[in-house]
């Protein structure tokens, strides 16, 4: 349990001091624009956003939508995705990932993660095939790529389409090829923290295929190209043109947050190598990640939190529970104990994410690094 300090927070978890400080003119100028267009939803602001992001991305179409959730299950209900159908997914995920699954009626099927890189393992996914699943879904969690030429050689071998869940990854490539390109289709957040982040709510699907796309726009909007005329059982999700807008000078923005992120998250590799029984997050050869979060691994993981907490300093655990073992999976799958997925399990009980975000200065930096140092040399 986090014992709450009677000292005061000096490092928090995340903040926005830096960010938003980069792009308060330019967010008050999108929110005028906006509200003197009396225009709030499905125009102008969203196109040209949805053409930025696929810019920026590599890929033919963007669709924005209401949430990363949202874009999840919408791009499963474009692969036509439902009940009697299977879909792999790692054990070790945010929650998220698996509820599309369970949203579309089909089954979840998990997988173990890799020890080093914490992402799905694909050898273990391979293991899970039958002539029931229809989808691999690879989740870049922490803002670290999988190794997407195996999941392109496995969904090619096994006729098994790719839906990437990249909500941790904009920005991230793998072989030079940004995380949200690989998959038939594949989909983001645009949760406030997340690399690229809203003011609320948003997500975005990403696809080359045309057939798809429309699919989806019109599954954002009731299922409907044309009002009153409803080809879909779809949902109300959209991505609001306030959000569009500001989405849209973040973007500009983006690489040199992740700049920041990557010489912070540099910074803990070199300084903590060797300390204690600390175990850092390995690096997928030729990825580029963003580092959406750092996490360390520790036998004492609780104690150290409650140690850096003393110091001024908030850490998060993602996440404490692993999929399988979440009450709200056992009810809808019954076969799942625990020990099913060592590697999860043990990441939910040793994880430890550090501050990590645009704006951290060199001396915070160095002071997490102090403290983690010191709590081991007691
Ligand atoms: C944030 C997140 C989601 C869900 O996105 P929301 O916009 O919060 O609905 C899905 N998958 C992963 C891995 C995430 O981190």
């Amino acid at each position: 349990m986090i014992q709450r300090s009677k000292r005061k927070t000096k490092i928090p978890f995340y903040s926005f001091r830096q960010i938003n400080l980069d792009i308060e003119t330019k967010v008050k100028q999108a929110f005028q624009d906006v509200f003197h267009s009396g225009w709030y939803l499905l125009g102008d602001h969203l196109d040209r956003f949805e053409r930025s992001l696929s810019n920026y991305l590599g890929v033919n179409y963007t669709v924005g939508v209401g949430s990363g959730l949202d874009a999840l299950i919408i791009s499963l209900k474009s692969l036509g995705i439902g009940k009697g159908d299977k879909v792999i997914l790692p054990a070790h995920t945010f929650y998220a990932t698996v509820l599309s699954v369970m949203h579309t009626g089909a089954q979840p099927v998990l997988a173990d993660s890799d020890p080093e890189t914490l992402n799905m393992d694909p050898l273990q996914a391979e293991r899970f095939i039958t002539g029931k699943t229809k989808v691999f879904m690879p989740v870049h969690l922490y803002g670290l790529p999988c190794p997407m030429d195996t999941f392109l050689k496995l969904s090619n071998a096994y006729n098994i389409q790719l839906v990437e869940d990249f909500a941790q990854s904009v920005g991230a490539s793998y072989n030079k090829k940004k995380c949200g390109s690989f998959g038939k289709i594949n989909a983001c957040s645009f949760y406030p923290v997340k690399t690229l982040g809203a003011f609320g709510d948003g997500g975005a699907i990403t696809t080359n295929d045309p057939g798809l796309a429309g699919y989806c726009r019109k599954f954002r909007n009731y299922g409907s190209d044309e009002k009153y005329y409803f080809e879909e059982a779809g949902l109300n999700s959209r991505l609001d043109e306030i959000q569009a807008a500001i989405l849209n000078e973040k973007l500009r923005f983006l690489d040199r947050w992740i700049q920041q992120r990557i010489k912070i998250a540099s910074m803990y590799l070199e300084n903590l190598k060797g300390i204690g029984d600390i175990r850092l997050p390995l690096i997928q050869e030729n990825s580029d990640p963003v580092w959406h979060i750092f996490p360390i691994r520790t036998n004492k993981r609780d104690q150290l939190q409650n140690f850096l907490i003393d110091k001024g300093i908030e850490t998060l655990i993602h996440y404490p529970v692993p999929v399988h073992l979440q009450k709200s999976f056992q009810k809808y799958i019954k076969t799942y104990k625990a020990g099913d997925f060592p590697v999860a399990e043990e990441i939910a009980a040793t994880e430890l994410s550090l501050p990590i975000y645009p704006g951290l200065t060199d001396d915070e930096i160095y002071y997490i690094i102090e403290s983690i140092t010191s709590f081991f040399d007691k």
